[in-house]
């Protein structure tokens, strides 16, 4: 019996996966099956009063106030319709601030004294439940005396039927706020976010003669890259199982471009998986496009259709989970972390972010004449206002100890925050800045309209793949959020920022054209401030370069490498102040954030550093120890044999050896080292002295990875895991 039995019984299982056959039904219509286990409106118009349909319509588009008739009503039409579904249970689904999912369950039926039970659903239960909060970060919001917390029906999230071998579900999208009304989740503010953006929005669009525009809403299309590992590997690597990385792994002796004889055999298992995952995601209404990824092996993407920021967000999670359990029935683990292998690509999820309504479409998209194109320059300058000022912010909004190994990493995108706007926007930009644009590069016309603006196309221009925000078109696309991140709170970030921006626009013009300015000139002017004050954070180079750092903080721009340098831009006098005008966050909600950041940081680095202690001294020490005792054993049979020993061999182990013994000890020492009550200094200790001593004894084992014979490593490699599908 060899060591490296757990990794070639691995290697054998995966050998020996067959697929789960698909559960496709051949007579099923394309389309069939689209939204089948949600409540939809669709839904709701069928089994609900015609008064009590309208009036929860009203709820979703203008925003009223919902009656508790109307929701006793809805309450036992959805539970009609989930019980028809199979739902023996009915759950409150929220997001708490650890980034998971969390849901409470509970069953509809009621025992009643007698013996027998009533299925029973009101309104009550439907708007409001009580989950045990204590376990979930506050961040010092909930004193011991209100450890309550509370979820709360989204009226804008439609509920739906999850499916599960051993019953069914009916869940109900929720917020979660404290006793006292504190946001404890990642929803509670993106509604706030919207609504502030909305108002701030609908001032513009008034000025530009829309008198009575509908609400504006912010619209995310998140893509999400991941990657799948067979669960024979996932298993025999204790890394992989708890903190969703490898802690260990030496780089795979050929780079991304790999490609033999393994590599036919992926996209079939992996295609697999993909119908099946976005048969399910149908069924749970989310749009969504599977494909292929070529950038890294074992890595692929994810792309839904984009949709209103609360729903993207709400099913970006669910896609998650979706995502997870199908894989594991197809005998796969997928992994979100942002850095599964060190050497390999990372994963984002990019945030494809834009503002618009039904009645107007994308108001980032410019129009077909000049005066629509003057109303896009304002939306577009109020980004670039928006990001330039509150950058830091919108990097905080990414900030996890996961992402630090793409953002601060020479990996795109970099930790800092600038806009790529395109040569022909960036060219107009500029003129407008030397005091006004009168023509367009790309048609190279002049096309000087009542607004002194040029006319655009409406071609997306060119792509810069470096940029972490870049204009494509119709949208802006934040590229640094994490895969295993919530889109909210980027999309919490954006909401607001733009609020202050369109906020500053839609005064400034006011006061204008109260002042007796004429309009146009009006615009000309303040698109004229806001380039000149925000444009240095316009960059259309090569976010990538060595010189990029060094022009960037030339121009004022932050460079943010860590989560710990991150966070405290959530509690500047600056962000504080935003956050209240715009009734987000208090500053009691932002502390918070600030301290459960932090926590959760200390918390994946605590976990990380552990187990690389444990897997350091249990797995990779015996093993070297092992060879070298071989080795030594070989040196000395030969020294008695007379035979003259070459002592190389025996010194490629001892160093590296030598280096590990050293790590751990230095790692020993940081792990068991009292973590500072203070936050921030807890997580600083994490950053500057427990990830360096796990980088060095990670450096030590991959070394000794290279060295040690095969049969006595036991971990799976990353050539395995990559490229053994
Ligand atoms: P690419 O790889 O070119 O960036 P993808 O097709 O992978 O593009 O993903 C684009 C994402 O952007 C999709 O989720 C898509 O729905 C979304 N998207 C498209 N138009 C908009 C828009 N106006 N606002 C927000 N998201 C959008
Ligand atoms: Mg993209």
């Amino acid at each position: 019996m060899t060591a490296n039995q757990v990794r070639l019984q691995a290697i054998k299982g995966v050998e020996a996966t067959v697929p789960p056959a698909y559960s496709f039904d051949p007579g099923e219509e394309p389309g069939q099956i689209f939204g089948e286990n949600v409540f939809s409106l669709n839904a709701m118009q069928k089994r609900l009063p015609k008064s009590v349909y309208k009036s929860v319509v009203s709820t979703i588009e203008k925003s009223t106030p919902l009656d508790p008739d109307v929701a006793d009503a809805v309450a036992s039409a959805m539970k009609d319709w989930a019980m028809e579904k199979g739902a023996t249970h009915y759950a409150h689904v929220f997001y708490p601030l650890t980034g998971l999912t969390a849901e409470k369950h509970d069953s509809f039926l009621d025992p009643v004294g007698d013996g027998t039970a009533f299925a029973s659903f009101s309104g009550k239960t439907l708007i409001q439940g009580e989950p045990d909060a204590s376990s979930f970060p506050n961040g010092g919001l909930r004193n011991t005396f209100e450890a309550r917390g509370y979820t709360g029906w989204d009226v804008m999230s439609p509920a739906y039927v999850l499916e599960n071998p051993n019953g069914n579900t009916l869940c109900i999208p929720t917020i979660f706020i404290s006793m006292t009304g504190e946001a404890l989740d990642h929803k509670t503010p993106v509604l706030r976010s919207q609504q502030a953006m909305s108002a701030q929005a609908k001032r513009v669009l008034r000025l530009f003669g829309h008198d009575d525009p509908d609400n504006v809403v912010a619209y995310c299309g998140p893509e999400q890259e991941y990657f799948l590992v067979d669960s024979h590997f996932f298993t025999a690597r204790p890394d992989l199982l708890n903190a969703g990385r490898t802690l260990f792994g030496a780089k795979p002796p050929k780079g991304q471009e790999f490609d033999d004889h393994y590599f036919g055999a992926i996209p079939e298992r992996v295609l697999g998986f993909m119908m099946d995952t976005e048969r399910e995601l149908f069924k749970l209404g989310i749009p969504a496009k599977t494909r292929h990824n070529e950038v890294a092996p074992g890595q692929f993407e994810v792309a839904p259709m984009f949709e209103r920021a609360n729903e993207a967000s709400d099913h970006q999670q669910l896609l998650m989970t979706t995502f997870k359990s199908v894989a594991r029935k197809h005998g796969m683990e997928c992994l979100f972390h942002e850095k599964p292998f060190d050497g390999v690509n990372g994963s984002g999820k990019h945030v494809n972010f834009s503002l618009g309504n039904a009645e107007l479409g994308s108001l980032l998209v410019p129009g077909d004449n000049p005066h629509d194109n003057a109303q896009f320059l304002v939306f577009c300058a109020a980004v670039v206002r928006a990001v330039h000022q509150y950058g830091g912010l919108l990097r905080s909004s990414v900030a996890s100890a996961g992402n630090d190994h793409r953002l601060g990493a020479n990996e795109a995108p970099p930790a800092i925050i600038s806009i790529f706007l395109g040569d022909q926007l960036a060219d107009v930009f500029d003129q407008i800045a030397k005091g006004g644009a009168t023509h367009s590069k790309e048609k190279g016309t002049l096309t000087i309209g009542v607004d002194t603006l040029p006319n655009l196309s409406k071609d997306p221009g060119d792509r810069n793949r470096t940029s972490p925000f870049a204009f494509t078109g119709n949208r802006f696309e934040f590229r640094a959020p994490g895969s295993n991140q919530t889109v909210a709170g980027p999309m919490v970030v954006l909401n607001t920022i733009m609020a202050e921006a369109l906020d500053h626009a839609a005064t400034y013009l006011e006061e204008a054209v109260a002042a007796g300015t004429d309009f146009n000139e009006a615009v000309q002017a303040l698109l004229t401030e806001i380039v000149t004050d925000h444009g240095k954070v316009i960059f259309n180079g090569n976010g990538y370069s060595e010189e990029w750092p060094v022009e960037a903080e030339q121009r004022g721009l932050k460079n943010l490498r860590t989560t710990v340098d991150a966070l405290p831009e959530l509690i500047t006098p600056e962000a504080l102040e935003l956050f209240a005008k715009y009734d987000v966050f208090s500053d009691r909600e932002m502390h918070s954030r600030y301290e459960i950041g932090l926590e959760q940081y200390v918390l994946s680095i605590s976990v990380e550093a552990n187990l690389t202690l444990e897997m350091g001294t249990t797995i990779v020490l015996p093993a070297a120890v092992r060879y070298q005792t071989e080795l030594a054993t070989n040196v000395s049979a030969l020294k008695a044999a007379g035979v003259e020993a070459d002592l190389a061999d025996l010194e490629a182990v001892s160093v590296p050896l030598a280096a590990l013994r050293a790590g751990l000890k230095e790692l020993a020492a940081a792990v068991a080292h009292d973590h500072p009550e203070d936050a921030m200094e807890a997580a600083t200790f994490c950053r500057d002295s427990v990830i360096p001593a796990m980088a060095a004894v990670r450096e030590a084992a991959d070394t000794l990875e290279g060295v040690v014979a095969d049969d006595l490593w036991s971990l799976p490699t990353y050539q395995e895991m990559l490229y053994l599908l």
